[in-house]
């Protein structure tokens, strides 16, 4: 165990705070140069600017006509049709001129010509012999986008420190940029502990289990942006155990699981305080994933060197007193999965250049009432389903944080307050998708 000085059990908050207040300090400096295409899911580590207006010229929004709002002031009104503008058609003015009286017929996304002021619908309209007859009135810049109104030339469209999503992408692409400069991903050690864990290719004894956890949270590392490092099962047996955290220690992030309960054969928090390790925090208030551990230790030499990841003011790391963080996550497969969203997760993100966002829930109806004890912050998985509008969630049946075929059965998870103990049906209440 920790030292006693060093053993702290959190509240949710309290420990999401500190977590928070540790992602801030870290930095990530190195960065590659990817192709639009695989850019997905990257950290920017450059700023995406507006090379020009967005958009560039007054776009209608609708087929139809375009028009001064102030010839249709008495309906139907009949204009002169003197000509079409198709999207991206070349014209000697850009944009075309029209007169009072006149109308171009128009096409989406297609320039409005000088001296319109908006676009009517085509279902309004009807053309005959070069005039056109409209019904409907409309006002000035109905069915326009005036030049710049999305953005303006040299705006910032997304900011570095952003993940790529499709629509960044789509700026991206936008503004002429087949490449993106995106942050290395930080490499996260994997590292599971336990007597009774076996690989997953072996055929376990009638006591042994197979190794889940490492594959869940390679996952968990890949979607939260780290190039996951899988080490060997630790066992239960300081020796090796200590020799593979070393090992751990030599990534930019060491995330291990099992080892960390009240068991006397739980050696993580042991090992990790022979090494010297600080610890944050000891457990957090929550179900499941009680005995969550964060902290951070010394990495040894070699690779430190050459770590990337800048370590607390955005120095590079000096080789002698750099260090690491670690989690240790509870070994139960949900508690490990839960554990690593709600505080691996956001160190890894930071470590991964990513900005800082606030955790946000949704909300459902509950369909059964749900009656817990107050005192822990617990995070059930549940089945939001229902359509539109009227969406309700239920915890699914479980046999506890071990239980992945429930996991696997459910889509979310229901977030009962710590003061709550007796939640009625009909209520409102916090749903964590993934
Ligand atoms: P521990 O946190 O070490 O007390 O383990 C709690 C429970 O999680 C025990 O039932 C373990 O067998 C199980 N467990 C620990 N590590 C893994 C793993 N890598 N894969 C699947 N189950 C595990
Ligand atoms: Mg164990």
């Amino acid at each position: 165990m920790p030292p006693p000085e060093q053993s702290s059990i959190l509240t949710f908050e309290g420990a999401r705070r500190v977590v928070a207040d540790h992602a801030a300090q870290v930095s990530c400096s190195e960065t590659e140069t990817v192709d639009l295409l695989h850019s997905a899911g990257r950290i920017l580590a450059e700023p995406i600017i507006a090379d020009r207006d967005f958009p560039p010229f007054p776009r209608s929004t609708r087929d139809g006509y375009a028009v001064r709002a102030s010839d249709l002031t008495s309906l139907p009104a009949k204009l002169k049709v003197i000509g079409e503008i198709k999207a991206g058609a070349v014209h000697k003015e850009i944009p075309p001129i029209m007169n009072p009286g006149e109308t171009y017929s128009i096409m989406t996304g297609a320039p409005v010509p000088q001296g319109a002021d908006a676009v009517v619908m085509v279902e309004y309209t009807s053309q005959k012999n070069g005039l056109v007859e409209i019904t409907r009135a409309v006002s000035p810049q109905e069915n326009i986008v005036a030049p710049g109104a999305e953005a303006n030339r040299a705006d910032l469209l997304v900011d570095f420190g952003t993940r790529l999503t499709e629509s960044a992408i789509a700026l991206a692409a936008s503004v002429g940029k087949s490449k993106l400069n995106v942050f290395l991903r930080p490499r996260v050690a994997i590292l599971t502990t336990g007597d009774e864990i076996v690989p997953i290719d072996s055929v376990p004894g009638p006591s042994q289990i197979r190794n889940s956890n490492t594959y869940s949270l390679a996952v968990q590392v890949q979607q939260a942006g780290g190039d996951p490092i899988l080490l060997p099962i630790a066992p239960d047996e300081p020796r090796r155990l200590r020799k593979l955290i070393e090992e751990g220690l030599q990534s930019d992030l060491l995330i291990m699981t099992g080892g960390v309960s009240m068991g006397r054969y739980d050696l993580v928090e042991q090992v990790l305080a022979d090494l010297q390790a600080e610890f944050f925090f000891t457990g957090a208030k929550i179900q499941p994933g009680k005995p969550v551990v964060f902290g951070r230790a010394q990495c040894g030499s070699r690779s430190c060197e050459s770590g990337r990841v800048a370590r607390p003011g955005g120095q590079a790391p000096a080789s002698k007193n750099a260090y690491s963080y670690f989690f240790g996550l509870p070994g139960n497969p949900v508690s490990t999965m839960v554990t690593f969203e709600l505080f691996a997760r956001p160190m890894l993100e930071a470590l991964a250049g990513m900005r800082p966002y606030p955790l946000t829930f949704l909300h459902a109806r509950l369909k059964s009432e749900i009656r817990v004890k107050a005192g822990l912050t617990r995070f059930l998985p549940a089945i939001i389903s229902g359509k539109y509008e009227d969406s309700h969630v239920e915890l699914v049946r479980w046999q506890g944080s071990g239980d992945i075929a429930a996991r696997s059965r459910s889509n979310c998870y229901v977030v009962i307050p710590s003061d709550r103990e007796h939640i009625a049906p009909g209520e409102w209440i916090a749903v964590m998708l993934r």
